[in-house]
C-alpha cells in the first residue's frame, strides 16, 4: 500500500463538474488500495476576485485580514471536494490548516512553515477515508490563519508529502507536465520526461510559474518525488527528482522573470563594507535580491547594482536611497521595466560555451544584454521587459530544446514509486521552511580576467566569449555590470593554470574594442551550497558581514537558489573560508 499525496490547482476545479472528474481520480487511487491525502486550491479565480474585492474596500488591507479573507477560497473547494468523493461511495474529511495543525511564521501572506502534524490526518488515513487539505494556508503560533504566498497550495501538498513520507506527490494542472519553457509563452516548448529538484527550483524561482519555489524546496530537502501532470488528459507528466535520478542535461529549461527592476548606487567607496551597508537593511526589509553586481571601480568609486522584483522597488528604493545618503554615494539609479531570462541546466558546469551561445543567440535578435551573472547550473541576464519573449524563443532554440532528443530521457511513467533520500541537514532545521546550509567550499584553482570600459553595444558578450572560446579558455563564472555612460564591465574566471592564455587573449579581446583588461589576479571561489539561498532574505547579506568584519573585498557575487559564490583575492581564501563557516553555523 502506498500513500500518494494528489493536488489539484484552480483549474483543475474550478467547477462542480471539474470537481467530480478530479475526485474520481483520488477515488481510483484510493481503491487501488493506497492512502491518499487531497490538496485543493481555491476555484478557478477566486484568489484574484478575493484580492479585487479587498481592493475595492481599501488600498492598503492589514495582511491579517487578508489572510482570513483569502483563505476561504480553499475553505469552499475542500468541502465540495469532499462531498464529491462521498458521492462516489467513498468516505472523505475536509481540513482546514488549522485543523491539520500546519503551523508557519507569523509573515502575513507568504508565511513559511514551521511544523506539521500528522496525527489528524494519519488517523483519518488509517479509518479508511481520503483526507482533504486545504492548500496554501496555516495558523500561526496565536491562532491567525496565515497564507503561504500566491501559488502556495503547491508547497502545501509538497510539504505535507514530506511529513507523511509519500511514495508520491502528484500536482494535477492545466498543463501536461514541466516544459523546457512556458508553453503558452512559446509553442515549440517541449515537456521533460523528468527534471532534477535543482534545475526546477532555479527555473520556478526565476519565472516559471508552473509550481510554487518553495515546494521544490521542501522536495529537495526531503526527498518527496514530485509528478506533475495534467489534470484533464491521461498522459505521462514530469518526474522531479534528484539528480541522480534525473537525466542530465546542459540545458534542461529557460524561464523569463517578466517583471524586474534594477537599481544602482552609483560611486560609493570600493571598500570593504560597502556591500554590506546595503544589503543588510535590504535584508531586514525582507526584500530578496537577485543579480548583485559590483563593478571594480574608477578612483576609488565603484557602483553596486542589483535586481528586485518591480513589486518590491518602491520600498527597496527607500532604503538604497537612504544608504546612499549615509555612504554619500553619488546617486541611485533605477529602472522598472527590465525582465530577467535565465537558462538553467545542470550539465552546463561541465559543457563548453554554453555562455556564448547564448550571447551569439541574443546577439543575433539584437538584444541588448544589461547585465549578466551565472552560477554552476544557470546563466542570467538582464534586458529590456520587451526583448523578453524574443530572447526566450532564441536562446530555446539555440540549444535546440524543441527537438524531441533535448527532451529524451526516461519516461516517468517508468519509474519506481520511492521516495529519495532527505538531506542530512534537515535534522538541524528548526523550522521545516528554515534556510538549509550544506556545505561551504573553497576553490583556489582560477583566475580573473575583468575588462573594464567595455563599449555598450549589442552582441559585445557574444563577441568577446567566441574569442574566449577560440583562445580554448573554459570559463567558469561571468558577471557583467549594468552599463553607465554607454561602457560595462565584464568579469569571468578561468582555471589559474591557463592566466597566460587568458591574460593573452584577453589583451587581444580588448584592444580591439578599446576596452581595457585590469591585472589577471589567482582568486579564491566561495561557495555556500544548500537549498533555498535566494528566496530567504539576507542570506548574501550573511556572507557580506562576516567578510566585512575579516576586511576582506569581494569582487564577485553570484546568487542561485542551491549555490551562493563568492571570488575574493586568493590570499583572503582560507580566512573567508574561516569566517564563512562560523557565520553559517558549519563545523
Ligand atoms: P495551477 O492553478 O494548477 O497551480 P498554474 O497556473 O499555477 O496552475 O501553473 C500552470 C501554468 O504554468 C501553465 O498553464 C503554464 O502556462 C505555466 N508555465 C510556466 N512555465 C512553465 C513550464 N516551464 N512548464 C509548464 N508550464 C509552465
Ligand atoms: N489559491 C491560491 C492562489 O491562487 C493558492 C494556489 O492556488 O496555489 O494563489
Ligand atoms: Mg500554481
Amino acid at each position: 500500500m502506498a500513500l500518494v499525496v494528489q493536488k489539484f490547482g484552480g483549474t483543475s476545479v474550478a467547477d462542480p463538474q471539474k470537481i467530480l472528474v478530479a475526485a474520481q481520480k483520488a477515488v481510483a487511487r484510493h481503491q487501488a488500495g493506497d492512502q491518499v491525502v487531497v490538496v485543493v486550491s481555491a476555484m478557478g479565480h477566486q484568489t484574484d476576485v478575493l484580492v479585487d474585492l479587498a481592493r475595492q474596500i481599501t488600498d492598503r488591507p492589514s495582511a491579517r485580514e487578508m489572510d482570513m479573507l483569502l483563505s476561504t477560497g480553499e475553505q469552499v473547494s475542500v468541502a465540495l471536494f469532499a462531498m464529491a468523493i462521498q458521492s462516489l461511495g467513498v468516505e472523505a474529511v475536509s481540513l482546514t490548516g488549522a485543523q491539520i495543525g500546519i503551523r508557519t511564521d507569523s509573515t502575513h501572506t507568504k508565511a513559511r512553515i514551521k511544523s506539521i502534524s500528522t496525527d489528524n490526518v494519519r488517523n483519518f488515513l488509517d479509518d479508511g477515508r481520503i483526507v482533504i487539505a486545504a492548500g496554501f494556508q496555516g495558523i500561526d503560533q496565536h491562532g491567525n490563519i496565515t497564507t503561504l504566498g500566491r501559488g502556495g497550495s503547491d508547497t502545501t501538498a509538497v510539504a505535507l508529502a514530506a511529513v507523511l513520507g509519500a511514495d508520491l506527490c502528484e500536482i494535477y494542472t492545466d498543463v501536461d507536465g514541466i516544459y523546457t519553457t512556458d508553453p503558452r509563452m512559446l509553442p515549440e516548448a517541449r515537456r521533460l520526461p523528468s527534471i532534477s529538484y535543482d534545475e526546477m527550483l532555479e527555473l520556478a524561482s526565476l519565472g516559471a510559474g508552473v509550481m510554487h519555489p518553495r515546494s521544490i524546496e521542501f522536495a529537495k530537502k526531503f526527498g518527496v518525488k514530485v509528478l506533475v501532470r495534467s489534470s484533464f488528459k491521461n498522459v505521462p507528466g514530469t518526474m522531479i527528482l534528484s539528480a541522480a535520478e534525473a537525466t542530465p542535461r546542459a540545458v534542461s529549461g529557460v524561464a523569463l522573470a517578466k517583471d524586474e527592476a534594477l537599481i544602482t548606487l552609483e560611486g560609493v567607496p570600493d571598500q570593504p563594507g560597502s556591500s554590506h551597508a546595503l544589503f543588510s537593511p535590504l535584508a531586514s526589509s525582507g526584500i530578496a535580491v537577485d543579480m548583485i553586481v559590483q563593478n571594480v571601480g574608477h578612483h576609488g568609486l565603484a557602483d553596486i547594482s542589483f535586481t528586485v522584483p518591480a513589486d518590491d522597488l518602491a520600498q527597496a528604493l527607500e532604503v538604497t536611497q537612504g544608504v546612499a545618503a549615509k555612504l554619500k554615494a553619488r546617486g541611485v539609479f533605477h529602472d522598472a521595466s527590465m525582465a530577467k531570462m535565465s537558462v538553467v541546466g545542470v550539465g552546463m558546469a561541465s559543457a563548453e560555451g554554453v555562455a556564448g551561445k547564448m550571447f551569439s543567440a541574443l546577439s543575433r535578435e539584437k538584444i541588448n544584454v544589461r547585465m549578466i551573472t551565472t552560477s554552476e547550473i544557470k546563466i542570467s541576464v538582464l534586458i529590456a521587459r520587451t526583448d523578453g519573449p524574443a530572447a526566450v524563443g532564441a536562446a530555446h532554440r539555440a540549444f535546440g530544446l524543441e527537438a524531441e532528443s533535448a527532451a529524451l530521457g526516461t519516461d516517468s511513467s517508468s519509474l519506481p514509486l520511492r521516495p529519495s533520500s532527505p538531506l542530512e541537514v534537515v535534522q538541524r532545521l528548526e523550522g521545516m521552511e528554515d534556510l538549509a546550509v550544506e556545505d561551504c567550499q573553497l576553490d583556489s584553482s582560477q583566475a580573473l580576467v575583468t575588462f573594464i570600459d567595455l563599449p555598450d553595444t549589442p552582441g559585445v558578450a557574444a563577441d568577446v566569449f567566441e574569442e574566449v572560446g577560440k583562445a580554448g579558455l573554459f570559463v567558469d563564472m561571468i558577471v557583467q555590470s549594468h552599463p553607465r555612460e554607454g561602457r560595462a564591465e565584464l568579469s569571468f574566471t578561468v582555471p589559474a593554470r591557463d592566466r597566460d592564455r587568458a591574460i593573452e587573449a584577453a589583451g587581444r579581446i580588448a584592444k580591439a574594442r578599446g576596452a581595457r583588461v585590469a591585472d589577471v589576479p589567482h582568486v579564491s571561489k566561495l561557495s555556500i551550497t544548500g537549498v533555498g539561498i535566494r528566496s530567504h532574505a539576507g542570506v548574501a547579506d550573511r556572507l557580506f558581514a562576516p567578510l566585512t568584519e575579516a576586511g576582506i573585498n569581494i569582487d564577485l557575487v553570484s546568487t542561485s537558489e542551491v549555490r551562493l559564490n563568492v571570488i575574493v583575492a586568493a590570499e583572503h581564501g582560507e580566512r573567508s573560508l574561516a569566517a564563512l563557516r562560523r557565520a553559517f553555523g558549519l563545523a
